[in-house]
């Protein structure tokens, strides 16, 4: 497998962040890096990678919250998510507020993402999918190669993202889902934001709100 990754839970919402690293030049990203930071150093640390970015879906807290941090730290680049989340990250220090995290410094991205935009990691390329619904700027990151899709809060095994934050819509997530992530195929797998991996083929099977989409 020319690309591997790691799930690594954090925050109190158990959110799954990924190392991802290219297996020939060993650089890796951390995708949404929203807490924890020294357990995600450690992993780092311990897969002997060379940190070179940090990738968002989107800007909740429990995705957004230790970017700013970690890229001043370690001097990474924080690619994503699109434009439509700028209000989500000048909303992170009231986030961190609500929801009793510790506070969470604000940040620029280096790079804003937009639908086709593609990414690299070491040799490795993967795609951009704008996926609004959850958030307005909500993103997905597609390697075709090992045929997985990191998906945010887009999509959960057996559920989708909650659509009742501001700037949520519920008509506008399903669109996403069947146009933009079901075309990558029903064999690709998929991490979601929360919980356990699945198939876009079981999700379609079996997903009480996109079964038969
Ligand atoms: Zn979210
Ligand atoms: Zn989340």
């Amino acid at each position: 497998m020319p690309l591997h990754y790691l799930t690594l839970p954090v925050t109190p919402f158990q959110q799954n962040c990924s190392l991802l690293w290219c297996d020939e030049t060993r650089d890796a990203a951390l995708i949404d890096p929203g807490g924890e930071l020294p357990k995600l150093l450690s992993a780092v640390k311990a897969q002997d990678l060379s940190l070179k970015a940090i990738w968002l879906t989107h800007a909740h807290i429990d995705h957004a919250g230790g970017a700013g941090q970690l890229a001043r730290e370690q001097g990474l680049p924080i690619i994503g998510p699109h434009p439509g989340d700028q209000f989500w990250i000048d909303g992170l220090a009231k986030q961190s507020q609500m929801f009793g995290f510790p506070a969470a410094e604000s940040f620029t991205p280096t790079r804003w993402l937009a639908d086709g935009d593609t990414v690299e990691i070491g040799r490795q390329t993967l795609s951009v999918r704008h996926c609004p619904g959850h958030t307005p700027g909500h993103v997905v990151f597609h390697s075709a190669a090992i045929q997985r899709a990191f998906v945010g809060d887009v999509l959960f095994a057996g559920s989708i993202g909650r659509t009742d934050f501001p700037g949520g819509d519920h008509a506008t997530l399903i669109r996403s889902i069947t146009e933009r992530l079901w075309p990558m195929g029903d064999e690709t797998v998929f991490i979601p934001g929360h919980g356990p991996e699945s198939s876009f083929g079981q999700e379609r099977r079996s997903n009480p709100y996109v079964r038969g989409t």
